[in-house]
């Protein structure tokens, strides 16, 4: 095993790695060994803050978890959030795993060729396309030259068969993703090298996901000896979850983050996935059901459909909402400037908000302006019409 395998714990050759080193998660289990507490932090920061990042710092061979550790945890990790018996935390787990892996790709396609080494090993994009069944379904729009000039700068655009687009993209990321509103060549649809990494993320996703949740006799054998972690994670679950700390609608309120995703939106430019899911995610936090945040966003880039996918896996079955990122991974992610120095006064952007509600002198919420056509101003009857914000 190494480096290579444990920042990517779900490509095959990692998983071989796991199998030839014949390990007995057991036995690591039973010994407490550093994985499994890395194991119980991979899903923590999974569920709370959208990265599996370590917190002792980003794992590049250095981090306080040695190569065999970064890498058996990823195991005990689906372990543990089999053992959680919630959808949401599977769906989100996987959708965090996906993105770390996706800022590591990126990191190491932004690694010039020369500057690969042995010490600090990288995937290239076709390593990537290859673990993924992918590289006779996607060409590069202006294939790089052997050598010379120009031989180090990646293609912009590439060209993707249409059936791997449609299985790894979603109309509602945005309406640019929808077919009819792509250049189609030959079976091919054109994308972006970034629109590219969106679709791989989504096919870390898919990988990460499969299998999940295993099926283990609570009680008995390693989900005993896993049942502190498990009620650990299941105890944060429901002390950093929001089911309507705050229930009040108040826009004017919102912390810069949001607003300025909204104003995006606004403008009918495409939210990128981790930006809608924040978004989603904290409209869902501040108390507003899937039909409220569907007419919240009516006339935006954001379609019914994918908000309504969204709003609805942000609640489990038991009606708890998780929470959204934090303002540290909003940050990571540039969605945070962290205007006025904010990040001071809240962790992340609902505290932000209900820091904000409490300290409102008068508030009317958004659902009682709703048919207030004096508020609407300019333009009301087209919203009115439409449903949606003044
Ligand atoms: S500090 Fe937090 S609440 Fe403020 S803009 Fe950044 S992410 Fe949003």
């Amino acid at each position: 095993m190494d480096a290579l395998d444990a920042r990517y714990p779900f490509f095959a050759a990692a998983r071989e790695a796991v199998a030839d080193a014949a390990v007995s998660l057991p036995e690591l289990v039973a010994a407490d060994a550093p994985a499994v507490e890395r194991g119980r932090e991979r899903v923590e920061r999974a569920l709370m803050d959208g990265t599996v990042e370590s917190e002792s710092g980003e794992f590049s061979g250095e981090s306080a978890y040695d190569v065999q550790a970064e890498l058996l945890s990823y195991p005990i990790a689906r372990i543990l959030v089999s053992l959680l018996d919630s959808e949401p935390a599977i769906e989100k787990y996987a959708a965090a795993e996906a993105a770390t892996a996706i800022d590591r790709i990126r990191e190491d396609l932004a690694t010039d060729d020369e500057l690969r080494s042995v010490s600090t090993p990288t995937v290239a994009l076709d390593d990537v396309l290859a673990e993924f069944d992918l590289v006779d379904a996607v060409r590069p729009e202006s294939p790089r030259p052997a050598s010379g000039a120009g031989s180090g700068r990646a293609p912009a655009h590439y060209w993707i068969d249409v059936g791997p687009y449609l299985r790894l993209t979603s109309p509602s990321w945005g309406p640019s993703w929808r077919l009819v509103n792509r250049a189609l060549a030959d079976g091919a649809v054109r994308v972006s090298r970034e629109e590219l990494l969106d679709a791989l993320e989504a096919a870390v996703e898919e990988r990460v996901r499969e299998g999940l949740p295993f099926e283990l006799a609570v009680g008995e054998g390693i989900a005993a000896e896993l049942e502190e972690g498990v009620a650990d994670l299941k105890r944060l679950l429901s002390e950093r979850s929001y089911a309507g700390p705050v229930d009040v609608v108040a826009p004017e309120l919102f912390p810069p983050c949001m607003t300025n995703l909204i104003e995006k939106a606004d403008r009918d430019a495409d939210l990128s996935p981790p930006e809608s899911f924040a978004l989603m995610a904290f409209l869902v936090g501040i108390g507003m059901t899937p039909d409220e945040v569907v007419t919240f966003c009516a006339d935006t880039s954001l379609d019914a459909e994918g908000i309504r996918y969204q709003t609805e896996y942000l609640k489990d079955d038991r009606g708890t909402q998780y929470p959204p990122p934090t303002c540290e991974t909003l940050a990571n992610y540039g969605i945070c400037h962290n205007e006025e120095d904010h990040m001071q006064v809240a962790a992340d952007p609902l505290a932000y908000y209900e820091k904000r509600v409490a300290a409102a002198e008068e508030i009317t919420d958004w659902r009682d302006r709703e048919g207030d056509e004096d508020e609407k101003g300019d333009g009301a009857e087209e919203t009115a019409d439409a449903g949606g914000r003044e």
